[in-house]
């Protein structure tokens, strides 16, 4: 992904969310998760951008030999890109949390399209961290 991959994102709307880390066999961890809650008009925007320049790059694609994997290649990965972008719900703006096993610290870089649960692997233990996205905390509430 880009160094900048929320650039049209506002600091100011990023929200807390309660989070919760787990792994089979453990007592699940608190985690400290920061959001950007996405709208249906930015991921609208965002899909119809994908589509539109997938449909100008595919026929560009299949003018080359040998024609149809070329062109094929772009309409699936098009079709990928605007269907990635429709369902980013969630995307990360900060993220603190340690691994329910090993307790080391585990990573997740800000714009990292969230999933609900997101699984991340622990570098030390290499144990899968599922990390559960709760509800909207109390970042909202102070707002006018
Ligand atoms: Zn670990």
């Amino acid at each position: 992904m880009p160094s900048s991959p929320t650039p049209d994102a506002d600091p100011a709307e990023v929200d807390a969310l309660d989070a919760e880390l787990s792994i089979f066999g453990e007592d699940p961890r608190p985690a400290q998760l920061s959001v950007w809650i996405r709208s249906r008009a930015w991921r609208l925007r965002g899909t119809l951008t994908r589509l539109g320049a997938t449909a100008i790059a595919a026929p560009l694609a299949f003018l080359i030999p040998p024609h149809a994997p070329w062109g094929v290649g772009v309409l699936a990965g098009g079709l990928l890109l605007a269907r990635r972008r429709w369902t980013e719900h969630l995307t990360v703006a900060s993220f603190r949390g340690h691994c329910p096993r090993c307790g080391s610290d585990l990573t997740l870089a800000p714009g990292t399209r969230l999933l609900s649960p997101h699984a991340m692997p622990c570098e030390s233990c290499h144990h899968e961290v599922l990390l559960h996205p709760g509800s909207v905390a109390s970042s909202r509430a102070g707002r006018p």
